[in-house]
């Protein structure tokens, strides 16, 4: 197996509110390999951006108040300001998920590209030195160069016009291509993709999402995808992290994901993709808990149709239920896979074995997804 290139670790994130704390990181932890492609999967709200953001360092409202964030062995909540910052310019990278409104309007798409061609790595710049810089006028003709390539790299097909063009002037689908062009131009060694498809239609999403999968694997890029679709996360990643209310509550391989999804709430998700022979399925009922006040062992328990009295008052800690297969449910057996919950192991709690357990139910699932249905 290659060496981790990203370790999170037991990570907390907390945001004061006028309501109080709401804890929306609760021990998050979850590995990305060198030149590996995982998903962070969850529905809306349930802290999948939240988790990006802390691995970029951008949360300067957030408390971390535990948690490690390892980039090459190196703790990045450690970090200074400045090399953190040059780290994000130069080997981490990110595409944002609208691209409608992640490009500055008033600045070509050349003029964007080139800029961060210049700056990347660089100390902070103030506007004042950013301006003055500007009305030097002075645009290197390699940098031009290198970002012209880049745009033929994500298949647009004038790219020198392309990069003349003001954002109001493309279509979607070519704004996406452009801040896929933008986040690999330094070369990342990691990309975090946040549902790079979502605002797109399906086919100009499928289109995007192939190309930049052809663009990270020449790379050898690692990427992170944040999605709430099941569907896409089956196409483009290694290992899959299913996310609920800021908990990784199901870890595995994709293919063992499909194969044997045990966690009741990746069920759910799968159970909601519509699927051309059953049409739309019932999905989860109810919603995520207020994060001020969350329940205070498992945060599913209000929504889960196996929940029993144990599941209010004992944290379903995640446990290796498989090799290479990590759950944090009640229903399941299996040791600990973090040493802070070796002691809560002792008390053992087991409400399983579940309940589901015809093979073709499972079967049935996983030829929803086939069928090209997605969760939302
Ligand atoms: Fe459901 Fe209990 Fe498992 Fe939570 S611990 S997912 S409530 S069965």
């Amino acid at each position: 197996m290659s060496d981790p290139l990203l370790e999170v670790r037991n990570l907390h994130v907390h945001f004061d509110t006028y309501d109080g704390v709401a804890e929306v990181i609760n021990g998050v932890n979850f590995t990305l390999n060198q030149g590996e492609t995982a998903a962070l999967v969850g529905e809306t709200g349930c802290g999948k951006s939240v988790t990006m953001k802390a691995v970029m360092g951008l949360l300067p409202s957030a408390r971390i108040p535990e948690g490690e964030i390892l980039y090459k062995g190196e703790n990045v909540l450690e970090l200074s300001d400045a090399k953190l910052h040059a780290r994000r310019g130069r080997e981490m990278s990110m595409i944002m998920q609208d691209p409608m409104t992640s490009l500055n309007p008033v600045l070509t798409v050349g003029e964007q590209m080139i800029d961060v061609l210049k700056w990347q790595g660089k100390p902070r710049l103030s506007v004042t030195n950013w301006v003055r810089d500007r009305l030097g006028g002075s645009t290197s003709a390699e940098h031009r160069e290198r970002a012209i390539e880049m745009l033929a790299d994500v298949e647009i097909s004038a790219p020198k016009r392309v990069f003349n063009s003001y954002p109001v002037e493309l279509s979607g689908g070519m704004r996406q291509r452009i801040l896929i062009a933008i986040a690999l131009l330094s070369e990342p060694d990691l990309l975090i993709a946040d549902e790079p498809g979502t605002a797109l239609d399906v086919t100009t999403e499928a289109k995007v999402l192939d190309l930049l999968e052809e663009l990270v694997e020449e790379r050898d890029t690692s990427v992170l995808y944040i999605t709430h679709d099941l569907g896409v996360a089956r196409e483009v990643s290694d290992y899959i992290n299913v996310m609920y209310a800021g908990e990784i509550v199901e870890q595995t391989s994709t293919a063992e994901l499909f194969a044997d999804p045990q966690h009741p709430y990746t069920r759910g998700m799968l159970e909601s993709i519509p699927s051309l022979s059953t049409g739309i399925g019932d999905g989860i009922e109810g919603h995520l808990p207020d994060y001020t006040d969350p329940p205070g062992a498992c945060r599913f328990v209000d929504r889960c149709p196996y929940a029993e009295a144990a599941c209010h008052e004992v944290y379903p800690y995640p446990r290796e239920t498989e090799p290479d297969h990590t759950v944090a449910c009640h229903l399941f057996d299996g040791s600990p896979v973090a040493e802070h919950h070796h002691e809560l192991a002792e008390e053992r709690v087991n409400i399983g074995p579940p309940s589901w357990t015809d093979a073709s139910e499972t079967d049935s699932e996983s030829d929803a997804v086939a069928d090209g249905g997605s969760a939302q």
